[in-house]
C-alpha cells in the first residue's frame, strides 16, 4: 500500500518548522525519523495532508551535559545515545535501555523527540524517561514551556503535545554517585517492542540502606506505570533484609494490563512481578 498524497516541506530553522505547523492549523505532522510515522502513513493509519520534515534543521542532534543535567537534542538518533560516554557514564539506565530498542537499523533513523512524541506504552524511552524524572522543552510559535515526563504521557499515544508544538530537548538529571540502575524487558525476539519493561534505579548509602528508588514499568498500562509510591516502603531499610517478592507482587496487584496477541492480561501481571524480583536482585548486586 502507498501512503495517501502529501505536502512536504524541508524547513531549515526551526523557526520556519513552527510557522509551517502554526499555517497548518494543527493539521500537519512532524517527520523524525520516519520510522513510526512512515509506516503507519503507508497502512493510511494516518493521512496528514503535510509533512513537516526535521532533519535539516541544524543543532537538533547533540547530547551535552549542563551541571546537574543531561541535554539530549530531539533528533539524535537513538544509535547517539547508545554510543555516548555521557549517557553511559551519567544516565546508565537510558544506556542499558536504548540497546533494546528495535534494531541497529532502526536506531541508526530513530530519535529521542520521535519515540517520546509517539508514546508508546511498550517503549523503552517513556519508560526510562518517567523513572529518571526528565522534562521536556516544547516549543510552538506562541512560545516555549517545559514539561514533566510524568505530566508528558497522557494516555495510549497520547501527549501533552500540542498539534502546533514540537517537542525540541530532552532534560535528564545526572544519576548520584550512589545510584545503581537496571532496565529490564522481556519480548518474543529481540528488537520487538516489550511485552513487559521494567526500569529500575537505586540510591543506597554505604551501610547497604535504600535511600531512594525509582521503579517504572512499561507495557502494562496505557502509558508507563510509575511504582514509586509501592516501592517506597523499601526506603531506610537495609537491602539485605528486603523480600523483594512483596515489592513484586504489590505491584502486580494494583496492574490493570490488557490481553491481546503478544500476552494475556495474567501474564502481564505475573512478568511484572517476576521482573520486578529480578531488577531488584540484580540492583542489590550492584552495590
Ligand atoms: P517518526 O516516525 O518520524 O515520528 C513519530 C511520531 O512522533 C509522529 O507522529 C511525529 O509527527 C511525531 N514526532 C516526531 N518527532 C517529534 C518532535 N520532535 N516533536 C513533536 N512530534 C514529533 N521503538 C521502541 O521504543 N522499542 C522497540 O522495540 C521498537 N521496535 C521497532 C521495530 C520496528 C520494526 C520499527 C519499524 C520501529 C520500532 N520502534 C521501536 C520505533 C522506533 O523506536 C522509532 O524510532 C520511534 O517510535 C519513532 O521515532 P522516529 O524518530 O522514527 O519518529
Amino acid at each position: 500500500m502507498k501512503a495517501a498524497a502529501f505536502d512536504y516541506f524541508a524547513p531549515r530553522t526551526m523557526d520556519d518548522a513552527l510557522d509551517l505547523l502554526a499555517r497548518s492549523g494543527g493539521s500537519a505532522k512532524v517527520l523524525a525519523g520516519g520510522q513510526t510515522l512512515v509506516p503507519v502513513m503507508a497502512f493510511r493509519l494516518a493521512q496528514p495532508p503535510a509533512l513537516v520534515d526535521l532533519n535539516r534543521i541544524a543543532g537538533l542532534n547533540y547530547i551535552r551535559e549542563d551541571g546537574d543535567a543531561v541535554l539530549i537534542g530531539a533528533m539524535t538518533r537513538h544509535r547517539d545515545v547508545e554510543r555516548s560516554e555521557t549517557v553511559a557514564r551519567h544516565l546508565p539506565l537510558l544506556s542499558q535501555a536504548i540497546r533494546e530498542v528495535a534494531h541497529p537499523v532502526i536506531r541508526n533513523r530513530g530519535t529521542a523527540g520521535g519515540s517520546l512524541s509517539h508514546a508508546d506504552p511498550a517503549a523503552e524511552w517513556p519508560t526510562v524517561a518517567v523513572a529518571l524524572k526528565a522534562s521536556f522543552v516544547l516549543r510552538s510559535a506562541k512560545g516555549t514551556r517545559t514539561v514533566a515526563a510524568r505530566d508528558f504521557f497522557l494516555s495510549l499515544l497520547t501527549t501533552a503535545l500540542s498539534p502546533e508544538e514540537i517537542l525540541v530537548e530532552v532534560r535528564i538529571p545526572k544519576r548520584s554517585d550512589d545510584a545503581r540502575a537496571v532496565f529490564l524487558e522481556v519480548n518474543r525476539r529481540h528488537g520487538d517492542f516489550a511485552i513487559v519493561s521494567v526500569a529500575a534505579q537505586m540510591e543506597a548509602s554505604r551501610a547497604g540502606e535504600v535511600k531512594d528508588v525509582a521503579l517504572v514499568l512499561g507495557g502494562v498500562a496505557p502509558v508507563p506505570f510509575d511504582a514509586g509510591r509501592l516501592a517506597a516502603p523499601m526506603l531506610g531499610r537495609r537491602l539485605a533484609d528486603l523480600r523483594f517478592e512483596d515489592v513484586g507482587r504489590a505491584i502486580a496487584g494494583e496492574l490493570s494490563p490488557g490481553s491481546d496477541i503478544h500476552a494475556s492480561a495474567d501474564y502481564r501481571r505475573d512478568l511484572a512481578c517476576g521482573l520486578v524480583v529480578r531488577a531488584l536482585t540484580q540492583l542489590r548486586e550492584k552495590f
